[in-house]
Formats: structure tokens, sequence, C-alpha cells
């Protein structure tokens, strides 16, 4: 039988190795070398425990599932060896992750400040729900970091942004962000989705929290919901405890045992999507029906040097504007062969989702002025947001140029 698991060696490993191996080890009565899927909902003790979560010691038994579980503990260590941090908790959806963040760390009186173009989920939490608890939000061009600072308030508790950012792939300057929010006593999140450890680790840029929807690349089957919340051990710990036990949106067992066997595999899955993206992304750029076409790794990008200080990988999300679009989505309905023409991204399947600027903005964003501008300099009348899947590029440039 294997050595058991020592999470010092996880440290020292490769990434492809870490990826494999960190969160897993044969199960010790059976030698079985792929991890098992333990559904109970609860689990048998041998010493009087306590109902409340309030009790606990600091590493309790498995008692009940919505406290933790051993298999979604796998993937829980599996992630913050992934991100080089000190903790992962899972949740039921990237939205639960972001929910449980926001509604654990922030109570009536404080004040938020996060990016005014993100995941829609995240951008109406903020701008709907939280109001309603007497959270204050700012909502700035997290692009800029000057504006982070300037929208920074004594009370300010939390700084959230996201890059690159749904649906324009517009970036934000981590280590710059992490600078002004620590300076004001304030923490950073990151929602990381688009980049993956793989091409971005924020915590070494100085990030707090990194949210994570596994639905996308980190699972990257389209099969299975979920979230996560990685960060330092007692944070997570004391946000999981709150926002898993008492709001419930914890992750199941089964999608768990999905998401860890999608892990595996992301080091070379985003080699393969980025290698993709890119020659996809050239193709769109040399497109005459084709306007603005927004890759980080094309030399184009408005912030294509700090996608090079930020990036170890440019990722597989491509947006792009073209000249007749909402015709154009209609034919893309109808033709598309290899392409799904279908909302979610970070797939092996390609991904293409048409998004009108003045629609997410009345209904999402709310943008006005300058920085509607802002949003309009990146997206025109709307962007065909393009996650690239695992396909041969061939065959994704023929179907798009068949439609184009
Ligand atoms: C999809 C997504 C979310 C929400 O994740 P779900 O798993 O769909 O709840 C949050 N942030 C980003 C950037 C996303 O792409």
């Amino acid at each position: 039988m294997s050595a058991p698991r020592d999470p010092k060696d996880e440290a020292a490993w490769g990434e492809r190795t870490r990826a494999i191996h960190a969160g897993e080890a044969p199960d010790p009565e059976t030698g079985a070398s792929a991890p098992n899927i333990v559904m109970s909902s609860t689990f048998t003790v041998d010493e009087p425990m306590s109902f409340s979560i309030n009790d606990m010691a600091e590493e309790p038994p498995f008692i009940y599932s919505r406290w933790s579980n051993p298999t979604v503990r796998q993937l829980e260590e599996k992630l913050a060896a992934m991100e080089g941090a000190e903790a992962a908790a899972c949740f039921a959806s990237g939205m639960a992750a972001s929910a449980a963040l926001l509604l654990s760390r922030l109570s009536g009186g404080d004040h938020l400040v996060m990016a005014d173009v993100n995941y829609p989920g995240t951008a109406e939490l903020a701008r709907e729900t939280l109001p309603r608890f007497g959270v204050a939000v700012s909502r700035v061009d997290a692009s800029d970091p000057a504006k982070v600072a300037a929208a920074i308030r004594p009370d300010t508790k939390l700084v959230w942004i996201e890059t690159p950012s749904n649906p324009i792939l517009r970036l934000a300057d981590i280590a710059a962000i992490a600078e002004i929010a620590h300076r004001a006593g304030a923490e950073l999140a990151v929602d990381s989705t688009f980049a993956t450890p793989i091409a971005t680790r924020p915590i070494a840029f100085g990030a707090d929290w990194v949210v994570h929807s596994l639905t996308k690349y980190i699972g990257g089957h389209g099969d299975a919901l979920g979230g996560a919340l990685i960060g330092k051990r007692e944070a997570v710990a004391r946000v999981a405890a709150d926002a898993g036990v008492h709001q419930g949106g914890t992750l199941s067992p089964f999608n768990a045992w999905l998401i860890l066997r999608g892990a595996a595999t992301l080091p070379i899955r985003m080699k393969a999507h980025a290698e993709t993206a890119l020659e996809v992304a050239r193709f769109l750029e040399g497109h005459p029906r084709v306007g603005r076409v927004l890759y980080p790794g094309l030399p184009s990008h408005p912030q294509h040097a700090l996608a090079k200080r930020q990036m170890a990988n440019f990722s597989g999300m491509i947006a792009f504007q073209a000249d007749d679009a909402p015709a154009l989505a209609e034919r893309m309905m109808k033709r598309l062969k290899v392409i799904h023409y279908a909302v979610s991204l970070g797939h092996h399947r390609s991904l293409i989702y048409w998004i009108g600027t003045e629609a997410i903005n009345a209904s999402t964003y709310g943008l006005e002025g300058e920085a509607l501008e802002a949003y309009r300099a990146y997206a025109g009348e709307g962007v065909f947001r393009l996650s690239v899947g695992l396909e041969d590029a061939a065959d994704l440039i023929r179907d798009l140029d068949a439609v184009l």
C-alpha cells in the first residue's frame, strides 16, 4: 500500500503532479487508487458530540455532510494546493461560493467596492441584495487601480474584482489593488474563474480570497455545478461554518468527485485551450466581417502588458464584435456544427453566446457616463463571448468562417 498523504510533498510538486495527486491518496482499507465517493449524509460518532458548529473543535470529525464530507474534503485540499493557499471550502455553485463570502464577511454598515463589470449573478447580488441588508456598494472600473483607490472609504471592508472579467475580458491588476485594499484595512477577493490557477494564482499577488466557479474550467466538462472559496485557513473555516452550515449551499459529494476528476487534467487542458484560442483569435482578427477581438494573449488587447505580467496562460476566452451581430447570432444558433450556441464556459466543448451591450446594461450593470463609455470601448454594441474548447482549431475556424 502507498505512503500516506503528506501536504509538504504536495507543496513541492510541480503543477501537473499537484493537480493529479494533491488532496488524494489510495483508500487505506482497499487500496483503491481512484477516490471513493462517500455519499453518506451522516456519520457514526464514537464519543458525545454537540449539535452545533459553534461548539466544534478546530478539526472536527465527519458528522454530517452539510458540515463536511470526505469526498468534498479531498477536492478542497486539492484546490488549496493548486492555488498555493492554506485552505479551500466548496459550495454548490460558483454563486453559492460568492454569496457565502459576501454574506459572511459583510454586515450592515460595511462598504464594499466591486468591479462594475463582472459575472451578472455577482453584479446583481451586489446591486440588489446587499443594499437590502445595509451594505453600501460602490462599483468602479477596476481596470484602473486609481479608480479603486478613489472609491475606498473608512468603512470599506472588502474589494471584489474579477480578472479577466466577464464578458469583455477586461483585466484588473491584482497586486496594485491588493496594496490599495490592504492600506485601507480591507480585504481583496478575486473571482479567478476565467483565469484558473494555471493562469494566475491571486494569493501570490496579495489577494486574500480566491473565488471559483468550478462549473467552468476546473470541472471542465459541463456536467457538474460547483464553487469554491480559497484563502487563509482560519478565515475559510469561519466562512465555511457560517455559510455552509447555516446557509446550506454545500457541494454534493457526487459533484465533488466529478470535479476532482476534471481538476486532475486542468494543467494540460489549459495549455490546449490557450493554444487553440490564440489560433482562433488570430483568425477572427484577420476576418473582414469581424470588428474588435479581445483576447489577453493578443498584442492588440489594451492590457496585454498586464496579461503577460499576471497570466502564465491566456486561457480560452475570446470576446469579439461583428458587423451584423443579432442576425449572425441567429445564423450561429441554426448553422454551427461543432460550437454550441449556449451560455457557460470552460468546457471541453466550445460554446458561444451573444451579449448585447444595451440589454446587459439595462438588466445588470446600470453603467452610466464614463463607465458606460469604457464598457463600449471594449464591447461596442455587444460581443460574442466564445469559450474555446478542446476541439481542433481548424474545425472551430471552419465552423466560424461558414457563418460569418
Ligand atoms: C459562472 C460564473 C460564476 C457563477 O458560477 P456558477 O457555478 O454558475 O454558479 C461566477 N463567476 C464567474 C466569472 C463565472 O463565469
